[in-house]
């Protein structure tokens, strides 16, 4: 007889990947570098962030007889690695400078044994234990991960990554495989050189992110997009979002603006000390916090898979920056909103920058070219991979642009108008004051300058400040007028917008988007987790059974499911374990530790469970009613739904009790609540009281399982 290993069939990639991570195929690239990997090669990765690096690695780890060793520069992102590996049954670890000295001798231990498929360590680590790796660990392939750390020219240069040149030396024959994120040419020469990497093997992935949407919202005021962002919040409830600013002082506004709507906000910058910034890139990641207004100090350490949308307040001060920062978003390749706030007084604000910057032209041309795809009327994404040297020929059709196009008009009138009144004034005028006389608006410094006695003054009035202030930006990028940065940002008529303004030269203009999205609003994205009728309440209640689980065993939500799994799970409605770990991205490891409990759940809410109700008085009853001996989770929560909304008092709706739990969330008091929601205190303290008492009656009726936490019956009442 054979031994019993021999008759189970080999394991290929494939079967790989679907027994630990539960996917049904590989993304484009995968399976050559896996390939490759285990034919014995080096090579270096390049693949956007939320492309699938990980896989790449990890499964030639799990193939291969002994121990991966995967070169990281940060504590934090290994954490969230091992974790991720452990949720999927992988033997892994990581050893850094945040162990203590027996918890160290414990991790090695176990590599010694064998029983550790991946072991992540810090270069410096590595540096100072090498000679003792290489004596005790089998050490099967070595990673070095944000390979870019070891460049110069890469955005992120890490010394301790200078010495890993002697890999090869170390652990001969061993393959060593380098990935980045990091896109330009120079960088990725110096990662072959420095790792010398074998046959100066490359894989190139494509740097599209086809699930983040893309669009420019241009010529807002800061009141108008603080609204913007309290609706985009709201459309994408209990989901995590960043919201970029320019300035402290911003992240602190727009943070205090969202609180105040009720809103879970909190704000980042390089000014909190380091144990408050960790704090809350950890309430972040385990969802205790919904958004976080952030300058670009919150970067690198955010591993975060399942933001849903990420906003530019203020526009960054490069194509680069910007990529990088909107590639936080949708990781677990589930579609993300981005929206790029832009207008003039931004320019003028990172006009200043430049002026100020030590490269001053260098910086002056990637804020053209930021600027450029900001006020394209192109599809966005073409502009995007175009920079990062991929050509495409399609136009996306998940762009503002795309889903869209501008409508151009004659503008020349418009345009004359505009430049008049700057003639008239001398050209001594900013675009807000320009602005004020073609509305006719005499505030002081117009009165003081004269400014309303000049012939253009209120001809423009029948457009609003908006409309003026996007018209006068595509003048600004047409070439029609200047922006003095020096010169209290006065504007200065180009000798091409004479020509316009003389007659000779006619001009074109795009009508403003906001305008045309007006009726265009249901093309607004919705939450992604988004369903439809009963399945509102399934949502929520696997979300929460998600969340507690994850706050058991202290990870992240999405490492114990990804929003894409519940998705599957609500589409197929599992009614066994079997099914279970049939959905999207369950492998074995979680069929078996969860299987049990989702699918309990399922089936509570497909009406596959009866019920049964309290048994008082002679009669079976929930919440006072009279009910049948045994009744279904739906007719339950009907009864609920009937005793908050359709009594007496009808002034509580779902949306305005779920304002009421956010601001009760943050802490704060019931007469403040009051205030801010123009009610009694008596009201708000009773109202509170009522939603709580009902929410554990329904968790006494089943159990605290199967019943979403109170902002979750909400969006199944709304
Ligand atoms: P990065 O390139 O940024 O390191 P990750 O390796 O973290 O990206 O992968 C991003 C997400 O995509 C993870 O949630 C990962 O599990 C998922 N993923 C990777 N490969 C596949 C695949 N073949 N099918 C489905 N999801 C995948
Ligand atoms: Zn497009």
């Amino acid at each position: 007889m054979l031994p019993k290993r021999n008759r189970t069939t080999p394991m290929v990639p494939k079967t790989v990947l679907k027994k630990y991570y539960g996917y049904d195929s590989f993304r484009p690239l995968q399976e050559e570098i896996i390939t490759h990997i285990l034919s014995g090669g080096d090579c270096l990765v390049l693949m956007p962030t939320g492309g699938g690096k990980s896989v790449c690695f990890q499964i030639p780890a799990i193939m291969m007889e002994g121990t991966a060793l995967v070169i990281s520069p940060l504590i934090s992102l290994m954490k969230d690695q091992v974790d991720i590996l452990r949720g999927n049954g992988i033997e892994a670890a990581s050893l850094n400078s945040s162990l203590n000295a027996s918890e160290a001798r414990e991790i090695v231990e176990e590599c010694r044994r064998g029983h550790i498929k991946l072991l992540y360590i810090s270069p410096e680590r590595l540096n100072s234990t090498s000679a003792w790796i290489k004596e005790n660990i089998r050490v099967s392939m070595v990673v070095v991960d944000e390979a870019h750390c070891i460049s110069m020219w890469g955005h992120d240069f890490r010394p301790e990554y200078t010495q890993l040149g002697n890999l090869h030396d170390l652990f001969p024959g061993v393959p060593v495989a380098a990935f980045t994120a990091t896109a330009d040419k120079v960088t990725r020469e110096d990662i072959m050189t420095h790792l010398d990497i074998r046959g100066r093997k490359l894989f190139l992935a494509s740097f599209d992110r086809p699930n983040l949407s893309l669009s420019v919202v241009s010529g807002l005021n800061e009141k108008a997009r603080k609204d913007r962002i309290v609706s985009i919040a709201r459309r994408h409830p209990e989901e995590s979002g960043i919201i970029y600013c320019t300035t402290r002082k911003s992240t602190e506004e727009v943070a205090l603006d969202l609180r105040i709507r009720g809103i879970s906000c909190a704000h980042y910058h390089a000014g909190l000390s380091s144990e408050e910034r960790k704090n809350i890139q950890e309430d972040f990641k385990m969802g205790r916090i919904q958004i976080v207004c952030a300058t670009v100090a919150f970067g690198m350490g955010i591993d975060k898979a399942d933001v849903r949308f990420v906003i530019h307040y203020n526009m960054p001060l490069s194509i680069e920056s910007y990529y990088q920062e909107i590639g936080r978003g949708g990781r677990d390749g589930m579609p993300c909103e981005t929206v790029l706030f832009y207008n003039l007084q931004d320019l003028v604000t990172l006009k200043r920058f430049v002026e100020e910057s030590g490269q001053k032209e260098v910086a002056a041309d990637k804020l053209r070219r930021m600027q450029d795809f900001a006020e394209s009327t192109v599809c966005r994404r073409r502009i995007l991979l175009n920079y990062f040297g991929e050509t495409t020929s399609r136009n996306c059709g998940n762009c503002d642009v795309c889903r869209n196009p501008p409508h151009r008009f004659d503008g020349t009138e418009l345009v004359q108008k505009m430049l008049s009144a700057v003639m008239r004034t001398g050209q001594r005028v900013s675009s807000t004051g320009a602005i004020d006389i073609l509305l006719g608006e005499k505030t002081p410094n117009i009165v003081k300058w004269g400014f309303d006695q000049i012939k253009t003054f209120g001809v423009g009035s029948d457009i609003p400040r908006e409309d003026w202030q996007a018209y006068l930006m595509q003048m600004v990028h047409l070439g029609y007028v200047e922006i003095d940065v020096l010169n209290y940002r006065h504007l200065l008529v180009t000798p091409l917008g004479k020509e316009v303004l003389y007659g000779r030269q006619s001009a074109e203009l795009s009508v403003p988007k906001k305008k045309e999205s007006r009726s265009r609003k249901h093309k607004e994205q919705p939450s992604i987790l988004s369903v439809e009728g009963e399945d509102k309440i399934l949502l929520s209640a696997l979300k929460d059974l998600r969340n507690r689980i994850a706050q058991e065993e202290k990870v992240p939500a999405y490492i114990i499911l990804s929003d894409k799994s519940i998705l599957s799970i609500i589409e197929r409605k599992p009614s066994t374990e079997e099914e279970f770990g049939e959905c999207f991205g369950i492998g074995e490891a979680k069929r078996d530790r969860y299987g049990e409990r989702f699918v309990r759940l399922v089936n509570l809410y497909s009406d596959r469970l009866k019920l049964e109700p309290e048994y008082d008085d002679g009669e079976w009853t929930f919440l006072g009613e009279r009910v049948e001996g045994t009744y279904t989770f739906e007719k339950l929560l009907k009864t609920v739904k009937k005793k908050l909304y359709m009594g007496n008092d009808r002034s509580w709706t779902p949306q305005i009790d779920k304002e009421l739990l956010s601001l009760h969330d943050q802490g704060i008091s019931n007469v403040e609540i009051a205030a801010k929601m123009g009610r009694k205190t008596k009201q708000v303290r009773s109202r509170l009281q009522r939603l709580k008492r009902w929410h554990r009656e329904l968790r006494q009726s089943c159990s605290p399982d199967q019943i979403p936490d109170m902002k979750g019956l909400l969006n199944y009442f709304s």
